[in-house]
């Protein structure tokens, strides 16, 4: 059975409540338009079932997104003459930069002129705290 929330906005395009620029369909993944593009062909992959981030959704089900994800970029970019990269973007969180609560990949094309660049400060990893957070990490992973 798939898990809707009646007053989320991804939910309604999903079940054909609210219009959309459809783009693929299978039995757990949804991809449309994005409405508000920061480039040419950026589309969402949307699971079916309501997960308002990853820490909920199964990894099975991210999975069949990512396989979405693979199949529909090669599809955008085979779209768009000249254009062959892209960023993958999937923002859990509002201070992620989330405002959608129903998990979605982004798929943007990116061209040498898009003007989108990126604003990653890169730190120095500290060779102590490599060690403790990778303890804390491999603990919840393994225990
Ligand atoms: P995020 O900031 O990661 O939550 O991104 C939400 C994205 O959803 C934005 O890029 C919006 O432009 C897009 N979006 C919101 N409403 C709609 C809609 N009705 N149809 C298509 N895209 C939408
Ligand atoms: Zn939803």
């Amino acid at each position: 059975m798939s898990l809707q929330d009646p007053d989320c906005i991804f939910c309604k395009i999903i079940a054909g409540e609210i219009p959309c620029h459809k783009l693929y369909e299978d039995d757990h993944t949804f991809a449309f338009l994005d409405i508000g593009p920061l480039a040419k062909g950026h589309c969402l992959v949307i699971p079916k079932d309501h997960h308002a981030t990853l820490a909920t959704m199964p990894p099975e089900l991210a999975g069949k997104c990512m396989e979405t994800v693979t199949r529909l970029a090669n599809a955008v970019m085979a779209s768009l003459p000249g254009v062959d990269a892209y960023n993958v973007l999937q923002n859990n969180g509002e201070v992620a930069g989330q405002v959608v609560p129903h998990v979605h990949f982004h798929i943007i094309p990116r061209t040498e002129a898009d003007g989108l660049g990126y604003r990653w400060n890169a730190g120095q990893l500290d060779a102590d705290d490599a060690e403790s957070l990778k303890s804390a990490i491999v603990d919840q992973l393994t225990g």
